[in-house]
């Protein structure tokens, strides 16, 4: 029995071909209207609740496949389906990362069941960190959440910027500051229960893709939430903190810092979603320059375009590959000695625009068409230079990695 193996086990094939199929039936057919409609696509999130597929179960389950890709299969196959509506699913969880990487047992219970709610009525949860001055440098970041003693409870003030989900979702994670003298150590995350007072939507942006997931502006005026809403509670925040402090009197030395980590280990699964979409668009390119005759021959049959098919599935292969080793590392316990996280989802994000344009292109005036659903998917794998950390983002953690230079 040989140690290594490039293949899916049964049973994730098994659960592969179910998302598959869910994927082709329910998503495929439903993409071009909801990237139309520019909405949050309910009426299939609450399909996918209906069959376990939109639910804490099944993500736990993914989450915590001892093989660790479980959520890189899953992912690659929602997202070759549909990216706008692919991220309606899965965009609560990332809030729900942010909880059982940051919560207490309790937190996570309480909280995560509340963000998927049930087949019988669905709800979805955003997480909020970007502000519009602080998008790469999170350091910047302005929203105050401010402790009061004698009732127990935070406030906040402040505004969240493009947040999936947000002001739409039953429960908000919030990142804010809580010492501004320490810079990102000076974080905290907290939730905002449902129907929190002083919590709006600002404005909902309109996109170039992934149009049927819904992205807007977080308002945040007085909002007080009660003390047990600190994710991991008041004393490991008091301690990071006095840590942090003590580091910045001292220039002590730098500790690794655990929002990296966390970040490197959920890389992949963005990484996941890009190759979802470039393999989506490499299909419909390879039938379509099968299919498509001109000077008498299929187009396939000039080099130009074979050629160009060949590098497609070879940089999506590549990708794929990145993805998996970095998602096998995070559940093994191996440190990103050379950022392998962010190596998966630059090389993957860079591939799921590349390759959707040269679909487009193979297309001919066809690709350049909403008549075919290519012209979409280009438009949804923009995003993957951009959001969970750019394309430069990732180069600067790589090469800071590599060198231990503070490259900037
Ligand atoms: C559709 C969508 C969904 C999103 N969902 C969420 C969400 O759910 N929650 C959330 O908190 N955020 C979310 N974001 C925010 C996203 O993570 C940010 O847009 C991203 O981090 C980039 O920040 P920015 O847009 O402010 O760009 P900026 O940081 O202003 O960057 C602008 C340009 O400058 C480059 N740049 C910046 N700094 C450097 C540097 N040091 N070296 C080289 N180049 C640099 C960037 O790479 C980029 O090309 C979402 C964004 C979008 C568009």
């Amino acid at each position: 029995m040989p140690d290594i193996t490039f293949e899916l086990n049964e049973d994730q094939q098994q659960v592969r071909d179910w998302i598959h199929g869910f994927a082709v039936d329910v998503m495929r057919p439903a993409a071009a209207e909801w990237d139309e409609r520019e909405e949050t696509p309910w009426p299939v999130i609450q399909e996918a609740a209906k069959i376990g597929l939109y639910s804490l179960d099944f993500y736990a389950q993914q989450y915590f496949d001892p093989t660790g890709l479980g959520i890189a299969m899953t992912m690659e196959e929602l997202f070759w389906g549909d990216a706008g509506i692919g991220l309606s699913i899965v965009g609560t969880g990332l809030a729900a990362v942010g909880v059982l990487a940051n919560g207490t047992e309790e937190q996570v219970g309480t909280w995560i069941p509340q963000m998927y709610g049930d087949a019988s009525d669905v709800k979805v949860a955003a997480f909020c960190s970007s502000e519009p001055d602080a998008g790469s440098d999170v350091s910047a970041m302005r929203t105050r959440a401010v402790y009061d003693e004698a009732k127990d409870e935070w406030v906040l003030n402040g505004t969240k910027t493009w947040a999936t989900n947000g002001g739409i979702a039953n429960v908000h994670v919030v990142v804010a500051v809580v010492d501004p003298e320490l810079g990102s150590k000076g974080h905290a995350s907290f939730i905002v229960p449902p129907a929190t007072p002083g919590l709006s939507q600002g404005q909902k942006f309109k996109k170039h893709g992934i149009r049927a997931s819904h992205t807007a502006e977080v308002v945040l005026e007085d909002v007080r939430i009660p003390g047990h809403c600190l994710l991991g509670g008041k004393d490991k925040l008091d301690e990071r903190l006095a840590r942090a402090r003590e580091r910045a009197k001292t220039g002590g030395e730098r500790v690794k810092n655990a929002a990296m980590a966390t970040f490197e280990a959920s890389r992949p699964a963005v990484g996941a979603q890009a190759v979802g979409i470039a393999r989506a668009a490499y299909e419909v390119a390879l039938d379509y320059a099968r299919t498509r005759v001109q000077f008498g021959r299929p187009i396939i049959d000039n080099q130009g375009i074979a050629f160009q098919l060949a590098d497609m599935r070879t940089r999506i292969d590549a990708a794929r590959l990145l993805v998996w080793r970095a998602s096998w590392m995070a559940v093994a316990g191996k440190p990103f000695a050379s950022a392998e996280g962010s190596m998966s989802k630059l090389f993957a994000g860079e591939t799921a625009k590349s390759v959707t344009a040269q679909a487009m292109q193979i297309l001919g005036g066809n690709g350049f068409t909403r008549e075919y659903p290519v012209e979409r998917m280009h438009r949804d794998a923009a995003i993957y230079t951009i959001f969970e950390g750019t394309s430069e983002i990732q180069r600067l953690v790589i090469a800071r990695t590599l060198s231990g230079m503070p490259i900037r």
